[in-house]
C-alpha cells in the first residue's frame, strides 16, 4: 500500500503539467483500488463550479464539459462536508444528480473524497463501481491518504498551469500567485530566478544565448566528472571490495551513455541552456527509474541524481560571466540568501519574491531594511517558469502578478506613485521629535547590521541604534573574525552614531543563521544551540567579541551590550561575569574603557516570567518580538505553512509585553521593542498603549512609526489597548488598529490590508 502510494505521488509530482498529473491520478487509482471508474473534479476558481477534469472509465469527451454547481450532486456534498462520502447505491440517493454526458448509467457504488490544500477544497476524487456496494474501510482510508498527498501536487500544478497559460496565450492574461506580505511597497520589473548551487531541481529553464558555448560547457563538465569518477575508483580500489567498486563503473557507463549526453545536447539545441537541459534529462531518467518495480533498479534513481549534481557543480564552477542585472530586477527563488541579495546592485533591485519564509524571515527583514518590496511564502510558486518574465510584486498584500496586462500595470503604477507621494509626506516628520501630542517621548532607534556596510552610514534619523545585529561580520567571513577586525567594524558604527547610544548585540547565530565555517546540524535548530548558548559554551569567542566591543567604545562611551536568547538567570550571571572579566583585562592593560550599559533581549517566554530577577542585574530590556511571537505561539517564523498563525497582535503576545513592561518599570528599567513589530504602524500604536519606552526598527519604517507617535496621545493609545485586549482574535485586533489609523487619516500606512 505504502509503495503504491509513494509511487503514485512521485509520478504525479513529476508530471509535466496539470492535465498530465490528473491523467496519472485517475489511471493509477482505477488500477490500485480495482474500481470501474476514477475521476477528478476540480473547482473552477472563477465560477465556483466543479469541472470534470479527468476520468478513466467515463466518457472522455465529457472532460472539461461537465460542470456541477458548488453545492450540486454528491460531489457538492463531499465538498460541503469536507469528508469522504461513501454510498452503496448512488442513483437512489436524494443528492444524486444524473449527468447524461458522462455515460454513467451503469454505476452504483460511489466514493468521493475531498482534495484539500491549506484548508481549502480544491476538488473531489471520485471512484465508482458497477455493482451496488459500499467501499471498504481500507479503500476509503487509502483514497483519503492519497488525496491528502496529492493536494500539494495539484495545487502546484494549478499555479504552474496558470502561469504557463498566462505566458503562452496570445491574448493578454495575468497569472496571480498568492503569498504573504514580506516588506511593504510595490515592485514592477523582470523576474530573475536565483537558486542554490548544485541544486538541480531548482534550475530554471533559460533561453540559450550561444548553443555551441552551452554544448561545450556541458561536455567539459561531463569530461571532468568522468575524470573525477576514475580518480575516486583508483583511490578506493585498495579499500573497497570489487562489487562495491562496480558502482563507479556503473556510473561511468551511465555517464557515457548516449541517452544522458545525447539527450541533454538535444535539449540544448532545442533552445534551453545547459543547466536547464541537464535538469530536463536527469529528471526524466529519475522518473523512469523511480517507477520501476525492482527495488534495486529504483535505487539507481539516486545515482542518476548524483551524476546530475556532479555535472552541474562542474558547470557552475566554470567561471561564467557575472549576470547582468537589468534595472527593475525582481529576485525570485525557492529560498533567497543574504549573499544572493547582496550580489544585485541596490539601484537595480526592485523587489524580492520568495517561495518560502514569512515577513520575519531574515531575508524579509533585510528587504525591509533596504526599503525593497518583498513577497514571501508563495507555497506553490512554479519558480523555474518565471525567469525573465514581467512581474509585479505587491509587498503590501503579498500578491505576485506574472505577465501583468496593461490594466494591471497601470493600477500598480498608480499605487507606486501614491506610495512616492506618501514618502514625500513622511519626509515632513524628518527632524521632528518623536513625541506624542500629550508630551510622551518615545525615542525611535534603528535596527542595523544585517546589511553589510549599513552600520557605517550616518543616519540623521533615529535616536541611536536599538539593535546592531553583529552576525553579519561573522557571516561574511570564512572563519571567526579576529578581535581587530571586529574592533574596526564596531568602532565605525559607534563613531557614526556618537553621542547617540548604540546597542551592540552579541553573536546570535544558530536557528536560521548558520556560519559557513561553524556548521551546526540539529533537528530543531530554533530550539537548539543558538544565541547566548553558543557564546557561553565558547567563552574564547565571546570574550574576543566583548573585548572588541569595549575597545571600540573608547572615547565615544555610547556603547550598550545586549545579550540575545537569554532564558535563565544563570546564563545572565555567567555572561555578566565574562563581560566583567573582559572589562577588567582591558583596564589592567591600561585602556580606560567605561563600563557599558548591559541589557538583555526578552525573546524566550521563560524570560518574560523572570523580569524581577533579571531587572536586578541589567540596565535595560529589549523585547525581540520576532522570536517571542514564534516561541509563545509555537509558530516557526520561517514556515509559510503556518505563517497565517504568526500574529504579533495576538492577545498572548500583547499580554506578555504588558507583563514585561509592568515588572521592569517597577524596577525603573526601561523597555524597548526591537522586533519587526516595532516598525509596523498598527502594532506601534499598540506598543504605545503598552507604555513601551522606546522602539527600534529598520530605517525604512521609521518615518511611518514617527508619524503614528506624533499623531496619537499615549492616553488615547492606552484606551485603545484596553479595547483591543477585549477582542479575542489577533485578526480582529489588527482590523481594529488598521481602522483607527485610517480614521486618523493614516490609511496610506496600512495599505497592507492584512
Ligand atoms: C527578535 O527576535 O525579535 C530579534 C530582533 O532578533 P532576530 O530577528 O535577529 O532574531
Ligand atoms: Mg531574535
Amino acid at each position: 500500500m505504502l509503495n503504491t502510494l509513494r509511487r503514485i505521488v512521485q509520478e504525479v509530482n513529476s508530471a509535466p503539467d496539470l492535465q498530465g498529473a490528473l491523467e496519472i491520478i485517475v489511471s493509477r487509482v482505477k488500477l490500485s483500488v480495482s474500481v470501474d471508474v476514477a475521476s477528478v473534479y476540480l473547482l473552477d476558481a472563477g465560477t465556483r463550479d466543479f469541472v470534470l477534469r479527468a476520468t478513466n472509465g467515463l466518457r472522455k469527451d465529457a472532460v472539461g464539459k461537465v460542470r456541477l454547481g458548488y453545492h450540486e450532486g454528491l460531489v457538492g456534498m463531499v465538498c460541503e462536508r469536507e469528508e469522504p462520502v461513501n454510498i452503496e447505491d448512488a442513483p437512489s440517493h436524494p443528492r444524486y444528480r444524473f449527468i447524461s454526458e458522462t455515460g454513467e448509467n451503469p454505476y452504483h457504488g460511489f466514493l468521493g473524497v475531498p482534495i484539500i490544500q491549506h484548508g481549502k477544497v480544491l476538488g473531489v476524487l471520485v471512484v465508482r463501481q458497477r455493482e451496488t456496494r459500499k467501499f471498504r474501510d481500507d479503500e476509503e482510508a487509502f483514497l483519503v491518504t492519497l488525496a491528502a498527498q496529492l493536494a500539494g501536487a495539484i495545487s502546484h500544478a494549478l499555479a504552474s498551469g496558470e502561469v504557463t497559460s498566462a505566458l503562452t496565450r496570445t491574448e493578454a492574461m495575468t497569472a496571480v500567485l498568492r503569498g504573504l506580505p514580506g516588506s511593504p511597497g510595490v515592485a514592477i520589473g523582470l523576474a530573475l530566478v536565483v537558486y542554490p548551487p548544485a541544486n538541480l531541481e531548482a534550475i530554471p529553464d533559460r533561453a540559450v544565448a550561444d548553443t555551441e558555448v552551452e554544448v561545450a560547457s556541458f561536455e567539459a563538465a561531463v569530461a571532468a566528472v568522468r575524470d573525477d569518477l576514475r580518480d575516486y575508483a583508483n583511490r578506493m580500489s585498495a579499500l573497497l571490495p570489487a562489487e562495491e567498486l562496480a558502482l563507479f563503473d556503473a556510473l561511468l557507463l551511465m555517464l557515457d551513455s548516449d541517452s544522458l549526453v545525447g539527450e541533454t545536447v538535444q535539449h540544448i539545441r532545442a533552445g534551453n541552456w545547459a543547466p536547464g537541459a541537464l535538469r530536463e534529462t536527469i529528471s526524466r531518467h529519475v522518473r523512469v527509474f523511480e517507477s520501476m518495480e525492482d527495488s534495486y533498479l529504483r535505487e539507481r534513481a539516486s545515482d542518476i541524481r548524483d551524476l546530475g549534481r556532479r555535472i552541474l557543480t562542474h558547470m557552475q564552477s566554470t567561471p561564467v560571466e557575472r549576470t547582468e542585472f537589468s534595472a527593475g530586477t525582481v529576485l525570485v527563488g525557492e529560498d533567497i540568501s543574504a549573499s544572493q541579495l547582496a550580489e544585485v546592485p541596490i539601484d537595480r533591485l526592485a523587489g524580492i519574491v520568495c517561495a518560502s519564509g514569512s515577513s520575519s524571515s531574515h531575508v524579509a527583514i533585510l528587504a525591509q531594511a533596504l526599503g525593497i518590496p518583498a513577497v514571501m511564502g508563495i507555497k506553490d510558486m512554479p519558480v523555474g517558469r518565471l525567469d525573465g518574465q514581467a512581474i509585479i510584486a505587491d509587498g503590501y498584500r503579498g500578491d505576485v502578478f506574472v505577465n501583468p496586462t496593461v490594466l494591471v500595470r497601470e493600477e500598480f503604477a498608480l499605487l507606486q506613485s501614491q506610495e512616492t507621494e506618501l514618502t514625500e509626506l513622511l519626509r515632513n516628520v524628518a527632524g521632528q521629535p518623536s513625541v506624542t501630542p500629550d508630551g510622551v517621548e518615545v525615542p525611535l532607534y534603528l535596527n542595523i547590521g544585517l546589511v553589510s556596510g549599513t552600520g557605517t552610514e550616518v543616519h540623521s534619523e533615529g535616536d541611536g541604534v536599538g539593535l546592531y545585529r553583529t552576525e553579519v561580520p561573522f557571516l561574511m567571513q570564512v572563519r571567526f573574525p579576529s578581535e581587530e577586525e571586529q574592533l574596526r567594524i564596531y568602532r565605525s558604527a559607534l563613531e557614526a552614531f556618537a553621542p547617540r547610544p548604540v546597542n551592540l548585540r552579541t553573536l546570535d547565530v544558530g536557528g536560521d543563521k548558520m556560519l559557513p565555517y561553524f556548521p551546526v546540524y540539529e533537528d530543531n535548530p530554533f530550539l537548539g544551540w543558538r544565541g547566548i548558548r553558543i557564546s557561553l559554551d565558547h567563552p574564547e569567542i565571546f570574550l574576543v567579541q566583548i573585548r572588541a566591543m569595549l575597545r571600540a567604545s573608547l572615547g565615544f562611551n555610547n556603547l550598550n551590550i545586549m545579550l540575545p536568547m537569554v532564558s535563565s538567570v544563570s546564563e545572565l550571571d555567567i555572561a555578566m561575569t565574562l563581560i566583567s572579566q573582559a572589562h577588567g583585562e582591558l583596564l589592567e592593560d591600561g585602556m580606560p574603557v567605561m563600563r557599558p550599559g548591559i541589557g538583555i533581549m526578552i525573546e524566550v517566554p521563560s524570560a518574560v516570567y523572570q523580569i524581577e530577577a533579571m531587572a536586578k542585574r541589567v540596565d535595560f530590556f529589549s523585547i525581540g518580538t520576532n522570536d517571542l511571537t514564534q516561541y509563545l505561539l509555537a509558530v516557526d517564523r520561517n514556515n509559510s505553512r503556518v505563517a497565517s498563525l504568526y500574529q504579533c497582535l495576538h492577545p498572548a503576545v500583547l499580554r506578555a509585553i504588558q507583563q514585561v513592561v509592568e515588572q521592569a518599570q517597577r524596577y525603573g528599567k526601561p523597555v524597548s521593542v526591537c522586533g519587526e513589530m516595532a516598525g509596523d504602524p498598527a502594532a506601534a500604536l499598540a506598543l504605545l498603549g503598552l507604555r513601551v519606552n522606546s522602539l527600534s526598527m529598520s530605517v525604512s519604517n521609521l518615518p511611518r512609526v514617527k508619524w503614528v507617535i506624533r499623531s496619537f496621545a499615549q492616553s488615547e493609545a492606552i484606551e485603545l489597548l484596553e479595547q483591543a485586549l477585549e477582542l479575542e482574535e489577533p485578526r480582529a485586533i489588527r482590523t481594529m488598529y488598521n481602522q483607527i489609523l485610517e480614521q486618523g487619516g493614516l490609511g496610506g500606512l496600512v495599505r497592507a490590508g492584512n
